[in-house]
């Protein structure tokens, strides 16, 4: 019998699956079973509108055969089924309801390796059986034909269709697999185990029992004539098991759910060992339809700060996973965010050729932005505790997420953060800081350093908190840039400590600090030889209240940022401009003063050295030159 050629793209697209060097080529399995539900669904749609249809719902199944003699793996489904035509019209030619985005990408080259990325992330139906199958068989029996055809192709040139026999209307399509060779593996497709693995990854959810003959290897009831010494027998089983749950966790009702089931369900689906901190179960009808179920994670993972951590959610479409990480669903700044999405909205064919730049997809991104964002304040609220504990895992995430866009999410974000507090010794929101703020309180304090008590100790906290303010005392790196992003928020800016005008001076305070500038001018021009370009300027300082001397930073960069940027790649070029402040009250500039009125610029270059390295350790800054450093303080002893 003459072979019938196959049209020209779905040639193209067969080609390409023959030769895929597609590395999932395992979703040839969802592909065919959702070829087989929808068969299903036809059906079951058939028998509301037509009596002569008098099929039970609870009676549509999807069947799976693995046979290891014949090397072939059978997919079966008692649905609509297929007359001659539609095996011709359906398997000859590209589905023309779907793979729109293949047909354009095919007419536009020919190099498969482009393509690849398609195949990963919409599938492209039934041809993907051939991705591991040297020939495809498709017996078919419409519902209310009395004829059964059979459609048989090797990929490579044409198919041929057949009349033959089948018993009961539906379609099965069996799958001889390719040899085992060159590294790929097709054999595993005829295991059990195997199937029952992809069946439980990619099509758990769909709504009519898959099932499949497994081994279980078990104990034998004991019988009830055993004696005391019985010992129990094992014995390996086949049986009929339905692999699939059918329901998704996500498309019960809320109330209906137990947290066991949600913690479990996270567990096994995320990979994660210990139950998650919280869940937000939703869901929206409208313009836009889906429901989601999400996780926030206990713990960071391990790998979150690497490059290997992927953000993104799984997206459904009722019941098919048609994606594993869909990363335009979720914002940067919640990017440890777990969980699933699921929308009719995207039918397997839509989504294949047009889910990256969907609008749907964009409204429920932003939806579930504003979810995730009002539970986690519901949470700050009404359990601190555990909000603490997210805060310890993804409060710095949070933090880049002001800090990222150039504060686009900035809005979104500041409810959210927490910082420590100098008055109440724990974490704090912005909006209880302010809330017990004094009045004539000009500014929102931080201090950036290492750690609470470091920073607690800095010379330029103590005027900030003689003045009975609360300082937000800040030791992540980022945190100067996330005070920077803020900038201001209700009328008040935030303010580091450091800041020559952290606390707005009197007129009288100006005059004084004028007159004892003046008066060290020659001690400061003396200071400021002697370190030569490693400060920009050294002046008398308005922030040291006891201590001899700080070390401050002039223009747009801190030494925050500078101690942060030196850490990324490249960034080692942005430095702050130093200047070194000095306390005229102290002992150490009575005398420096002396050496300067004696002349003795040995004397005096010393003591400029020992005050800017104590200056750079109180920063928590390195000296520059460790081993100078250690002989002028040992020089002291002598
Ligand atoms: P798509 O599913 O995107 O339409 P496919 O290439 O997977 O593309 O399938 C082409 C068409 O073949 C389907 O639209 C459907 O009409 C028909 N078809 C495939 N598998 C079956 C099946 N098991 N039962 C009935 N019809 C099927």
């Amino acid at each position: 019998m003459a072979k019938k050629q196959f049209k020209a793209e779905s040639k193209r697209l067969l080609d390409l699956m023959v030769n895929s060097i597609y590395t999932h080529k395992e979703i040839f399995l969802r592909e065919l079973i959702s070829n087989a539900s929808d068969a299903e669904d036809k059906l079951a749609y058939k028998s509301l509108t037509d009596e002569n249809v008098d099929i039970k719902r609870k009676d549509l199944k999807i069947t799976i055969v693995p046979d290891k003699e014949m090397g072939t793996l059978t997919v079966s489904d008692n649905g609509v089924g297929m007359s001659k035509e539609d095996l011709e019209n359906n398997l000859g030619t590209i589905a023309r309801s779907g793979s729109g985005q293949f047909k354009a990408q095919l007419q536009e080259d020919d190099k498969a390796a482009d393509k690849i990325d398609v195949i990963g992330q919409f599938g492209v139906g039934f041809y993907s059986a051939f991705m591991v199958a040297d020939q495809v068989t498709v017996i078919s029996k419409a519902w209310g034909s009395e004829e059964a055809w059979m459609w048989q192709s090797d990929g490579a040139d044409g198919y041929t269709v057949t009349q033959c026999e089948k018993d009961a209307p539906g379609t099965d399509v069996i799958m001889h697999l390719k040899k085992d060779a060159d590294g790929e593996n097709y054999s595993q497709y005829l295991e059990t185990y195997q199937l029952q693995e992809l069946i439980k990854k990619y099509s758990d959810y769909i709504r009519y029992p898959i099932v499949m003959e497994v081994e279980d290897y078990r104990q034998k009831p004991k019988p009830e004539d055993a004696g005391e010494d019985y010992k129990p027998e094992w014995e390996t089983v086949k049986e009929w098991k339905t692999i699939n749950s059918m329901v998704p966790l996500w498309q019960r009702q809320k109330s209906k759910v137990k947290e066991e089931e949600y913690n479990a369900f996270y567990k096994e689906k995320f990979m994660d060992w210990q139950d998650p901190l919280a869940v937000i179960h939703t869901s929206a009808e409208g313009a836009v339809t889906y429901k989601a179920l999400l996780y926030i994670p206990a713990q960071t993972p391990y790998d979150f700060y690497t490059r290997e951590y992927q953000k993104g959610l799984q997206l459904y479409s009722s019941g098919v996973m048609i994606m594993d990480k869909c990363a335009d669903l979720l914002p940067d700044c919640f990017r440890f965010i777990k969980g699933v999405v699921d929308s009719p909205d995207f039918s397997l064919n839509i989504s294949r050729e047009i889910l990256q730049h969907d609008r749907q997809l964009k409204v429920i991104a932003s939806a579930l932005e504003k979810k995730i964002k009002s539970e986690l304040l519901k949470m700050q609220k009404d359990d601190r505790e555990k909000y603490e504990k997210f805060w310890k895992a993804f409060g710095t995430q949070v933090k880049y997420g002001i800090v990222a866009e150039y504060g686009a999410k900035k809005e979104l974000l500041q409810d959210l953060l927490l910082f420590w507090s100098s008055k109440e010794n724990a974490n704090t929101t912005l909006a209880a800081y302010k809330d017990r703020m004094p009045e004539d309180q000009p500014f929102y304090y931080y201090a950036c350093g290492e750690s609470v008590d470091k920073i607690a100790k800095l010379p330029q906290v103590e005027r900030i908190l003689d003045k009975g303010y609360e300082i937000l005392y800040c030791t992540e790196d980022v945190d100067d840039f996330v005070m920077k992003a803020l900038g201001e928020w209700e009328g008040k800016k935030f303010k580091s400590v450091a800041d020559e005008d952290a606390l707005p001076q009197t007129e009288e305070e100006k005059k004084a600090a004028e007159e004892k500038a003046e008066a060290g001018k020659e001690v400061l021009e003396a200071v400021k030889e002697a370190l030569g370009d490693q400060v920009k300027a050294v002046r008398i300082s308005s922030i040291l209240k006891s201590g001899a001397c700080c070390l401050t930073a002039e223009g747009p960069v801190s030494l925050e940022m500078e101690k942060y940027m030196s850490k990324l790649e490249g960034g080692e070029h942005m430095k702050a401009d130093r200047v070194l402040e000095l306390n005229p009250d102290s002992a150490p500039y009575a005398a420096l003063k002396r050496a300067k009125e004696a002349g003795d610029q040995d004397t005096l270059t010393k003591y400029a050295k020992l005050l800017y390295g104590q200056a750079l350790l109180l920063a928590g800054l390195p000296v520059e030159d460790p081993s100078e450093f250690a002989s002028l303080v040992s020089s002291l002893m002598v």
